[in-house]
Parts: C-alpha cells; structure tokens; sequence
C-alpha cells in the first residue's frame, strides 16, 4: 500500500517533535496513557448506557510493557479503538487544537524552544511518542467492528494504514525505541522501573488499572540440604503482573489525602497551564445533591481566552464516568475561566446531552459553584491583594462584561469583585473599600473616565472633589463606564461621573450666584455658542472650576468616552455623537478677557471662543477634528 502523506502543517510540527530539544521525553507516557483512559472513557459511557453491551467497568485496563531486547515499549488498552478511517482521520492530522497557528504568531527568536511550549500548552499527545522512538505502529480495532487496521509510521515522511488481525477491541500501540546517541540516552526508557515510576509520577490517578509486568525476586527452597539438615534456599527472580496507579480520582480524595500541591499538579497536566492556578477550590457536597467538586481558578487567561476559540466547561463526570470534557451548564458565563471536574452520583448516566441543560441537579450544582466561586474570590481578594491583582489582570474584563450581560442579572454577585484604582489611595480598591473610606458627608462615589490615570489626574472639572478630599475612582478600559451605569448605585450611594451637573458639593447660595451671573452674561454665552457653530449644545458657567478657565461635559446618555467607544466599534452604523457642554469659570481672568473682547472686538471674542473650546477638547482628550484650525488661531493671536 502506497505511503501517504501528513498533511504539510502536520508535517512540519512533526519534524520539529522528533528534532526537538524538549528534554522532558518522558511525558510521552503520560499523553499515550491519556489517549487510552480516553478510548476507554468512551466505551464505557456506551457499555453503561446501553444494556447488552456485556461490558463492565472492571473489564478495562491498560497495560504497559517494555521489551529490551527487541527495544520496544508497547501501550495497549480495549477501550474503543478506532476504524481505519479513524487512523487517518486522528493520526494523519495534528494540531488540530490551533496549536501550530499559535506557534506562527510566536516570535523568531522564540522559535528554537517552541517544540517546549507547545507540549506544555496543548499537549500534542500521540506525536509525543516520535521524541524517543523511530518508527510507531498502531494496531487498532474499533468496538463493534470485525476488521482491525494497522497504522505504522516512520516520521515525517508519511504513514500507511493497512488491514491486520487484532483479538478484541481497543488499541496496541508499539514504539520502537531509537538507538542511543552521545548526547541522549533512550534506553533508559526500556527499563521497567523507569517506566513503572513515570505511571506513578503523571498516572497515578488514571481511573482504570494500569498493568505492567514488573519483575521480582522471591527465595525458594532447593534440593540441597545443609550441614543441620535443613533445606538450603536461594534467590530467584520472577514477573508478576501488577496494578501500578492507585486509580482513584483526585476529586474523590479527602484533603488529608491530596494536598493543593498535589492538586495543582493535576491542574497543570490536564488543562495544559504553566502557571499555577491562583485558588484551588474543593467542593465535597451532600444534600439533595451529591457530589464532590475540584476546582481551579487560573492566574493567567489563555491566549484565545477572548476569542471565539475558547471553549469554556467543566469536566462533568456521573459515578466515575465521564459524560461531558467540556460542560457549560456548570458555570455562569462571567465564570467562565473556571476549570476542573464535578462528580456525581446523581446525575443519570442515560441523560443526553440536550436534557442536561434541563436537568435540576446539575442546576443546583451549577448554582453552588457560583455561589463558591463568588465566595473564594472575594477571600482571595481581601486576604491575598497581590495575588487577587494579577487575577484581575487576565480576567477583571470578564467580570465587567459579566456585569454588563443579561441585562445586569449578575450584577449582584460580581459587584463585590470589581476593582478601580482610587485617585487618594493611588492603587486599585473595591467598591466596599471605596465606600468604607468615605468621609461621613460625602454623598456620592465619584469616578472619572479617560484613557490614563496621568491625563484623569489634572482633569479640569475634578477640582472641587480633589478639593473636598474625596477620592475619585479612575475608569481607563472601555467596559468601566457602562459598568457603572449598569450598577448605578452601591450600598445605597449613588456613583456619579465627575462630569455630572451637580457634584452634590455645593451650597445653595454658590448655585445661586452662579445662576445669576449666568443671567447676566446671557448674551456672551449664546454668542460663544453661536460661534461655535453647533459644535456645543450648550455653553454655561461652571459650578466645578475652580483654577482651569474651562472644561468640556455632557448631557444626556452618551459621554464623550461612549462616544469615543461606539465610534472605534466595527460595523456600529451611524457615529453617536455626545452632546458637550462647554463650561467657562466665570472667576478666571480668561472669562474677564473674553468679557472684554466681546465688548470691544467681536472677531477677537470670536477667536478666543474657538480657542476655549479647542483647549477644552485637550483637556478631556477629545479628537480635534481641524487641527490645522488651532494651530492657525494660535499662530494668528500671537502675531
Ligand atoms: P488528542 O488526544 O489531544 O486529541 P492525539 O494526537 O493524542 O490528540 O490523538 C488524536 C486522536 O486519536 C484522539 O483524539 C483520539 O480520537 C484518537 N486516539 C489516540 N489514541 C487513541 C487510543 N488509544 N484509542 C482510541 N483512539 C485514540
């Protein structure tokens, strides 16, 4: 049968797996065995699910063996094998995980230790195997099938599959193990002690038996006879076939028995993260619903987190079995993040996948774990600051648009868990935090938008809450102002944008006056909006400045910040336009000279109108659409 080829993508991160410099070979175990448990997994779902099958969970196993003479290492299970067209289909292509597009994106220099990254984060699983072997055969016959197949490769050069004789179902696979070099020792890899230790090392908690044959030494009694007359013994070595992992799962071990090391350990393996987990939460439930839990809350977002590749669930599991790897009805979307494995004893092993979604235990289980997770971030958060800080790094956005979804269904659980840096404290502070250190007379929780806490720091219209000593809460990411429209209150205080109307800081007689010198100054102020030319809705005196001549704020629901935001979205039809308000400080010497043109010199007054508004523009970080304009009308005042 004629070679065929791996696909050109395949190709390349094969050859890069067998010339790899990933000096962790060893894990080729652990990925081969992985693939097995898997295989198994799925007959067994079918065996519990459909009676007749015969089958029953003691039937499966796993068995490990080395042969030094003939320099193989074979792993076989009967679990459900695969088809010739499943060869094809799983062992000609790899990377289907999106990890060799990843690696393109990756930097050149970066290139030489990828083989490392790749096997760390996806776990290229079979191809591993070629790290320590020449050639690899995999004989396989799928469950219900007469016919087995053989797939048999020699590396990067292509593979065959061709018709074979197999017993019963399931998979044998054998790697021939490559001949040492001066700088790599393969043979190590022969020895059963070696090998035995790796299945302990990755394995140990592999739901099925893991048989190897290890051999011993026993003293047996001789023919000879001493010189008292008693049988002389001797040493004789032996092979007995052994059960090496202890096969019970991490989740349904007691925390005296598995520490959170051991916990993240197991995380680390199986959800391919590098970094360890920021809280390991263990759940062993019981009440109208059983089940035990194991939870990990990671540190960093994986690279397609924000992207549609990312698929998000729990690993649900239904008396040791595994029915879904990837179930969303177990979390929230706002926790999405989360990763681990629930198990039950009473979900039904029947229920398909479709009425899972309906199904009132795992709803209440769902409940619970968001419940809990809820819970174990906000401890985090208040006992362990720096590690809930780089939490909210990766993944402080998914609480904010959590917030945002469905209406703001969720805006009870997440509000606690939000974090905004705080102008007096000068570092990022919960809205609890923000409210506990209110002086008693303030009203309001104030925040400020903008694109960098520099620029938000000297904002014109912020002086009188600096002033008053209030802190004043910097929003610098897209998300944060609807946020805070969505939350419009917290613990009974109204969140106000400094660009509010009323600042709620002054007195009735301050209004007042201002409103009368308004009255008085009618005339300027519709000139100046006139000039402006429909750029402004409104122009009016400020109550808010106290040391800038001018700000620019807004009515009505859009903010300069949405606008900016609508604006950049792609696709949002018609730009939204904020209505500015253009506020001038009746009190500065610049109001006294616009005063005084107006008077005098109706086209100076103009000018100095356009020049107000484009430095209010500046200030509030606003796009000045005719720069050429203010560059001229500076030039043109100079003169
Ligand atoms: P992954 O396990 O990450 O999907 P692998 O390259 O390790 O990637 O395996 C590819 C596919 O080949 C698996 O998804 C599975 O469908 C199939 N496969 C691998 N090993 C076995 C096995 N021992 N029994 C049945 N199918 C297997």
């Amino acid at each position: 049968m004629a070679k065929k080829q791996f696909k050109a993508e395949s190709k390349r991160l094969l050859e890069m797996m067998i010339n790899s410099i990933y000096t962790h070979k060893e894990i080729f175990l652990r990925e081969l065995i992985s693939n097995a448990s898997d295989a198994i997994d799925k007959l067994c779902y079918r065996a519990l699910t459909d009676e007749g099958s015969g089958l029953s969970r003691g039937d499966f196993f796993i068995k490990v063996t080395a042969d030094e003479a003939n320099r193989t290492i074979t792993v076989e299970d009967n679990g459900i094998g695969m088809t010739a067209e499943e060869l094809e289909k799983n062992l000609g292509v790899i990377a289907r995980s999106g990890s060799l597009q990843f690696k393109q994106e990756m930097d050149e220099e970066k290139k030489a230790e990828s083989g490392a990254d790749i096997i760390g984060q996806f776990g290229v699983g079979f191809y591993s195997a070629f790290m320590i072997a020449d050639k690899v055969t995999v004989l396989s016959k799928a469950y219900g099938s007469e016919e087995a197949n053989l797939w048999e490769s020699a590396g990067a050069d292509g593979y065959t599959v061709t018709p074979a004789e197999k017993e019963g179902h399931g998979t044998l696979i054998t790697i021939y193990v490559k001949q040492d070099t001066e700088e790599e020792n393969y043979s190590e890899f022969l020895d059963t002690y070696r090998l035995r230790g790796l299945v302990k090392k990755y394995s140990d908690y592999v739901r099925y038996p893991i048989r190897m044959n290890v051999s011993k030494s026993r003293s047996v009694e001789t023919d000879e006879v001493d010189e008292e007359g008693k049988k002389k013994t001797k040493w004789e070595t032996y092979t007995e076939e052994e059960t090496v992992n202890s096969m019970v799962p991490i989740w349904q071990r007691s925390k005296s028995e598995v520490t959170d090391e051991d916990c993240v350990k197991f995380y680390k393996d199986r959800y391919f993260d590098q970094t360890d987990p920021v809280k390991v939460v263990r759940i062993s439930a019981e009440g109208a619903v059983s089940y035990k839990a194991l939870l990990f809350i990671p540190r960093e977002a994986p690279y397609n987190y924000y992207s549609r590749d990312y698929e998000a669930g729990l690993e649900l599991y239904a008396s040791g079995v595994m029915i879904m790897d990837k179930c969303k009805d177990l979390l929230p979307e706002c926790f999405r993040f989360v990763k681990g494995v629930v198990d039950s004893q009473d979900l039904s092993l029947n229920i398909s996948r479709e009425m899972l979604q309906h199904d009132r235990q795992l709803k209440t289980i769902a409940g619970n774990i968001e419940k809990k997770i809820k819970a174990e971030l906000k401890k985090l958060m208040e006992e362990d600051p720096e590690t809930y800080a780089a939490f909210y790094k990766s993944f402080g956005l998914q609480l904010k648009y959590g917030i945002l979804a469905d209406y703001g269904m969720k805006r009870e659980l997440l509000q606690d868990l939000l974090m905004f840096y705080s102008s007096t404290a000068q570092k990022p502070v919960s809205l609890a935090d923000y409210v506990k250190a209110m002086p008693e007379e303030q009203k309001y929780i104030y925040y400020a938008c903008g694109d960098s806490i520099a620029k938000l720091d000297k904002l014109p219209q912020a002086e009188p809450i600096r002033e008053a000593g209030y802190a004043i809460l910097y929003l610098t990411e897209d998300a944060d102002e609807f946020v805070m429209n969505m939350l419009g209150e917290y613990e009974g205080k109204q969140l106000k944008s400094v660009n509010a109307e009323d600042l709620g800081l002054e007195s009735t007689e301050n209004k007042e006056e201002t409103e009368k010198k308004e009255e008085q100054n009618k005339d300027l102020l519709d000139f100046v909006k006139e000039t402006l030319d429909g750029a402004v809705a409104a122009v009016k005196l400020s109550h808010k400045l106290k040391n800038s001549p001018v700000c620019l704020t807004t009515q009505g629901p859009i903010s300069l910040e949405m606008e900016r935001y609508f604006n950049t979205v792609p696709g949002a039809g018609e730009k939204v336009k904020a209505e500015r308000v253009l506020e001038l400080n009746a009190s500065h010497p610049v109001f006294a000279a616009l005063q005084i043109a107006w008077a005098q010199d109706r086209e100076k007054a103009k000018k100095y109108a356009k020049l107000l508004y484009f430095q209010s523009l500046l200030l509030s970080d606003a796009t000045i659409e005719d720069p050429a304009a203010y560059a001229e009308l500076v030039s043109e005042l100079m003169v």
